[in-house]
């Protein structure tokens, strides 16, 4: 297909990000595969962590540098201070920079209220809020070492949390997942308040339902497939590409002046869909 197609007259998608470095966490599988992958087709480079099965990340990074730009696999658990740490100076040191942090990795452990345990609860929180917090911390030190440098963006960085519906949208039985997507986008705000001045854009993705491993049971029977439609007024569930895109635009220039904001990309899952034939 042609890459122009759908973009904005004299803008190449291939070169949306060239020149810039791009880390996504948890990008071996799901939504940060696809995203590191569309990262590298706009072109940028891209550090692709795993903390587990590192062929797969090996993949990722195969799939990337086929575009001609630069990839590499990193180790690091989100949840752990000092690897991050260790992470994000190792790409300063041997990518030269930051600019594109996308805090991605996230994972869910399901259980009702009374059943679930504190390491549940514990777990949830240390990866999807303290990781994204960890991650978005280490990186903007690196937008402030560096600055502005307008050949590369006008921004001196740019930080995309993965958040989820259920930042907004209660989810019994998920009490820790719901309540760790809530405090992302109550940090993302707060960040992007604060590091505005600076020219940091901290912004949200928030995906509704995607085909990953993260909810292979909502999608993968017949049945299921159908009880997830009925939430989503699109009629279709989402695939990776649809976050990875809206990533890349987040990441851009095109989107300079957002900031703060958090893009649902749902499938209309968060306008109410039971209220079109009731209410
Ligand atoms: P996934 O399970 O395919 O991917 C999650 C990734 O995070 C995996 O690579 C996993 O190894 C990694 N990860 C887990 N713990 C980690 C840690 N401590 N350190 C580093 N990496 C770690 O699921 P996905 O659907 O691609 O999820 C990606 C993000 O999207 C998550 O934050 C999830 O909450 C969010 N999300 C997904 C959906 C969906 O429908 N799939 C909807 C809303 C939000």
């Amino acid at each position: 297909m042609d890459s122009t197609v759908g973009a904005p007259q004299g803008v190449n998608p291939a070169h949306l990000l060239k020149g810039q470095k791009a880390l996504v966490t948890g990008a071996n599988s799901g939504i940060g595969k696809a995203t590191a992958i569309g990262l590298g087709r706009a072109g940028a480079d891209v550090v692709v962590n795993y903390v587990a099965d590192q062929e797969s990340a090996e993949a990722v990074v195969r799939e990337i540098t086929s575009f001609g730009v630069r990839a590499a696999a990193y180790e690091a658990d989100v949840s752990q201070e000092d690897q991050v740490v260790a992470m994000v100076e190792r790409m300063v040191r041997e990518f030269g920079t930051i600019d594109i942090m996308v805090a991605n990795a996230g994972l869910q452990r399901d259980a009702p209220f009374t059943e679930m345990t504190l390491a549940q609860w514990q777990k949830v929180l240390d990866v999807n809020l303290t990781g994204q917090f960890l991650c978005a911390r280490e990186a903007t030190k690196e937008f402030l070492r560096r600055g502005v440098v307008p050949e590369v963006s006008r921004a001196a960085g740019k930080i995309i949390c993965m958040s989820s519906v259920h930042q907004i949208i209660p989810w019994a039985g998920h009490v820790n997942y719901a309540s760790s997507k809530g405090g992302v986008q109550m940090m993302m705000e707060t960040l992007a308040q604060e590091l505005a001045p600076q020219k940091i854009r901290v912004n949200a993705v928030a995906p509704g339902a995607i085909r990953t491993p993260i909810n292979r049971d909502a999608w993968e029977t017949e049945q299921a497939r159908e009880d997830l439609l009925k939430l989503i007024p699109y009629d279709r569930i989402g695939d990776p590409e649809d976050i990875a895109n809206a990533v890349v635009a987040l990441a851009s220039d095109l989107l300079d002046y957002v900031v703060g904001a958090t893009l649902y990309v749902d499938g209309g899952m968060t306008l109410f869909p039971g209220f079109a034939t009731g209410g």
